[in-house]
């Protein structure tokens, strides 16, 4: 097994050397509000480290300085290097930070026999997530990760062993759902049994309904051993093959943020043995600056992916979380970044939508920025929406160049509100 490091072992990196004190100090700093871990793989095979601290994968796991307001890290700096306690000021920071954006937490959680299940959501009619207990670490930890604050130890799931049971229940008692989202944390980092627990009885009758299992994953990037080396690689291949030769679509949701994570021999390989078992490679990332916020990025990365067999899906807009005020880029450039990129590939890199923003009302899509009547517009698309009479609506917001969030806009044409606040 690879070795993983954290704040606590930062100093035994063999890279580490290549950081200045300062850099090491501020990675400590800011790892005590948001969460840091980083395994072998990603340092040597992923990060060019001539490149640091630009390279986009340094910038991806290590944390970096510019991800806390100045005066929070000033002051944080100052009492870790007095040895004075921190706990007061962590926890501010942290609930400064907009931890459960979008009402993920009192809005869309199911009930069954009127009582909530823990581990699932259920917001477009179509769709049920289910974040398996066991699943909710990865092999490293993004910096910009908008689930941050359960790998803090706020809001963990437990796990226990009615788990699967209640996610089995509820799915049987609704017919109207179609696909089943297992997400994390990284379902993948689950050992092959314990995900075969959860999907393997849907291949009876009474699930027919779920035509389409989606596992979310980042192990692609950070563990791609995950598929050929670790010791139960063929149980994990023979559960995929097994669902799809029974007739579920299976798709393995890919996170990628850079083409730099897809381009070392084991990591093409793991692709390879993935298409092997019939299941369908799709991929979806949030842009975010200092990584990939750059259309050559995206053209080079959507095509690399669509050569190797995975099919570009999402882009996401960075969600108003955690470090946004570092990785976020407003709304106008998010679109030039995309439209730049989709110009450079051809028709086969084009399935991809976006970018897109995960809201309370449900997912928009920045369609384009027009004038109409002599009014410069956002042109926006509900792409998902809670009331699914609202999907692919299309509407428009007035022009504003810092917009960076939903939130931040206005409806176009002087109306009052936007269609889906009625
Ligand atoms: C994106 C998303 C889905 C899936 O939407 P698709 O457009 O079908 O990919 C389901 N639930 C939630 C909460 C989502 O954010
Ligand atoms: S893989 Fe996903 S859940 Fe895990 S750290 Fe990255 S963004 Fe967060």
């Amino acid at each position: 097994m690879f070795k993983v490091y954290g704040a606590n072992n930062l100093h035994t990196i063999p890279q580490i050397h290549l950081l200045t004190e300062e850099q090491q100090l501020a990675i400590k700093v800011v790892a005590q509000v948001l969460p840091f871990k980083v395994n072998q793989y990603v340092i040597d095979e992923l990060i060019d480290w001539d490149n640091v601290p630009n390279d986009p994968v340094f910038q991806l796991t290590f944390p970096q300085p510019g991800m806390l307001d100045e005066k929070d890290y000033d002051e944080l700096r100052e009492h870790i290097v007095a040895h004075k306690e921190t706990k007061h000021i962590v926890n501010r920071i942290r609930q400064s930070l907009n931890p459960h954006p979008a009402g993920q937490q009192t809005l869309n959680i199911p009930t069954l026999d009127n009582e909530p299940l823990e581990g699932m959501q259920h917001k477009y009619r179509e769709t049920v997530l289910f974040f398996p207990a066991r699943g909710q670490t990865c092999h490293s930890y993004c910096t910009f990760c908008f689930r941050w604050p359960q790998f803090i130890g706020d809001n963990d799931l437990k796990f226990s062993s009615s788990e699967s049971t209640h996610l089995l229940n509820y799915l049987k008692e609704h017919k109207e759902v179609t696909d089943l989202l297992v997400t994390g944390g990284d379902p993948m980092i689950m050992r092959s049994h314990h995900l075969a627990e959860y999907l393997l009885p849907l291949l009876a009758p009474e699930f027919d309904h779920i035509q389409n299992i989606r596992i979310g994953t980042k192990v692609l990037s950070f563990w791609p051993q995950r598929f050929l080396t670790d010791k139960d690689s063929y149980a994990l291949l023979e559960l995929l093959t097994r669902l799809v030769r029974r007739g579920k679509h299976v798709a393995i949701m890919t996170h990628i943020n850079h083409w730099q994570e897809i381009q070392t021999p084991i990591a093409k390989e793991a692709i390879r043995r993935l298409r092997d078992t019939g299941a369908v490679l799709r991929s979806q990332s949030p842009l975010v600056k200092h990584i990939n916020d750059d259309p050559n990025v995206w053209a080079k990365m959507w095509a690399e992916q669509v050569r190797l067999g995975i099919i570009p899906y999402y882009m996401f807009i960075e969600r108003d979380t955690g470090a946004k005020k570092y990785f976020e880029l407003p709304l106008y450039k998010a679109y030039e970044i995309y439209n730049d990129a989709i110009k450079q590939v051809s028709g086969l890199s084009r399935t991809v939508r976006g970018p897109s923003m995960s809201c309370t009302p449900g997912k928009v899509e920045i369609q384009g920025i027009t004038e109409i009547k002599g009014e410069k517009v956002f042109i926006l698309r509900m792409l998902q929406c809670r009331n699914p009479e609202y999907s692919y609506q299309t509407f428009f917001a007035e022009y504003n160049e810092d917009a960076c969030w939903l939130d931040d806009l206005k409806p176009a044409f002087g109306e009052s509100k936007f269609f889906f606040e009625n």
